[in-house]
């Protein structure tokens, strides 16, 4: 079987390395990939915010003798409708299709789904004009939270420390002087306190099973200060959440998403990424993606023993309660290396050396997020540049592998974080 990856990112790397794996596959495609990826994979340009182009080339790279699966790793596709343009022409292809991808490409309508099938998540308001904002920002107390209600690339959420500066975000959401792009509909909501937990599931429509849970570190300052960015590192235990706590996740959040989806004619296929704060009234969720996070998959594809694409398919055709996902005993972790300045501006096109032997640290796997190869020398290409993935027994070892292969790394301007995985190592996991 040949599977064609679309994306270009780090976990776009951890999905074309564990579907290598696959004894299945015969060859991997990614489009349009990047520097790293086209070691295990043929990299193939396309425009992932071209749905013509994005059909054009998976249509040609069916005509082969080898069935081809497509598999839809960012948002973007998944909102213009991929995957139903996929499956109407007879392609296999995993992913949601628009309409059910809206959990994650409506923060309105997400809030009113969650609403309707009685799913915890902060009290909210849907403001459809500037001239609502006033009344709906009275009823909240300070903090306040101000969300675009469409795709933004994490730069939507807006935290307030009053209700004038939240007016003044929401009204920059509505006239466009934010983003770039006004906002049909912005959402305002009561700020949660406490810790994120990514829990992702595969679900075929009707079932949904999980896969382990793992935490994020979106902020670029060490001890979680500075801007938001797409994510600077990740972790995943066996002790992250009590079994009594997953099952209860599963029961109240995960498994109503999916009867929900279902009831209302739009079943969800794909991973369903919850994005969930522990508060102390239990977990609610942040937000929904409707796709595989960045870089918590690198962390969790790491410690994944089952052939991820048994997975997927299981998940196409009906029957993911009949597979048993296996995973290895431990953690895993994920710190990513970026370029200076990024969240803001940055340069690109610097020299990475010192891959080779930090590939050498035992359980280390490097992901490449922005990079390319010139001349047969890898340079850095984006804001976030690599990702060093390692397991081992306990998170502090694994921990110690990815920072060892980390020093080994150098290009011009690299930042990390050096303390991620700070909550767990505190509470001593
Ligand atoms: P979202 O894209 O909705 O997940 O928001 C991005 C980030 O903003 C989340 O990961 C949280 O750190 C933060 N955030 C979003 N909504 C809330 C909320 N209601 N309370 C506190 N923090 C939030």
């Amino acid at each position: 079987m040949k599977v064609l990856i679309l994306g270009s990112g780090g976990r776009e790397h951890a999905l074309a390395w564990a579907i290598a794996r696959s004894p299945r596959v015969t060859e991997v495609v990614c489009a349009p990939g990047n520097g790293g990826i086209a070691q295990l994979a043929r990299c193939v340009p396309v425009d992932l915010k071209n749905i013509d182009d994005m059909i054009r080339l998976v249509e040609i790279e069916a005509e082969t003798q080898a069935p081809l699966l497509t598999i839809v790793g960012p948002e973007l596709p998944l909102s213009l409708g991929i995957v139903d343009a996929l499956q109407s022409r007879g392609l296999r292809v995993f992913g949601p299709t628009q309409a059910a991808a809206r959990l994650e490409s409506s923060k309105a309508f997400a809030k009113q789904f969650m609403k309707r099938h009685q799913i915890p998540t902060a009290k909210y308001s849907v403001c459809t004009g500037a001239s609502e904002l006033e009344e709906a920002i009275a009823l909240f107390h300070p903090p306040i939270v101000v969300k675009a209600d469409g795709l933004a690339a994490g730069k939507g959420v807006i935290l307030c420390e009053s209700r004038t500066i939240a007016l003044e975000a929401a009204r920059g959401l509505f006239n466009g002087s934010l983003l770039g792009e006004s906002s049909q509909q912005v959402v305002i909501e009561e700020f949660l306190e406490g810790e994120e937990i990514s829990f992702l599931c595969l679900s075929d429509g009707a079932h949904v099973t999980p896969l382990l849970p793992a935490q994020d570190h979106k902020r670029i300052g060490e001890y979680d200060t500075g801007p938001n960015t797409g994510g600077m590192g990740a972790y995943s235990t066996d002790t992250m959440l009590e079994p009594q706590m997953s099952e209860w996740i599963m029961r109240h959040i995960a498994e109503p998403t999916i009867r929900g989806m279902a009831e209302e004619g739009t079943p969800f296929v794909g991973v369903l990424y919850c994005g969930l704060m522990m508060t102390p009234r239990g977990p609610e969720v942040l937000e929904y993606n409707a796709r595989f996070g960045d870089p918590e998959t690198q962390a969790i594809l790491l410690r994944l023993e089952t052939d991820l694409v048994d997975a997927l398919e299981a998940c196409i055709d009906g029957r993911i309660c009949a597979t048993e996902l296996r995973w290895s005993r431990g953690a895993s972790a994920s710190v990513i290396a970026s370029s200076a300045g990024y969240p803001g501006a940055y340069k690109s096109g610097f020299p990475i050396s010192g891959l080779g032997s930090a590939a050498q640290v035992p359980g280390v796997e490097i992901f490449h997020s922005g990079t390319s190869r010139v001349g047969g020398q890898f340079v850095t290409s984006g804001g976030r540049v690599l990702g060093v993935t390692a397991t081992a027994e306990s998170l502090r070892d694994a921990l110690a592998r990815a920072y060892q292969a980390m020093a080994e790394i150098q290009f011009e301007g690299i930042y990390y974080r050096r303390d991620i995985g700070h909550r767990a190592l505190g509470k001593k996991t």
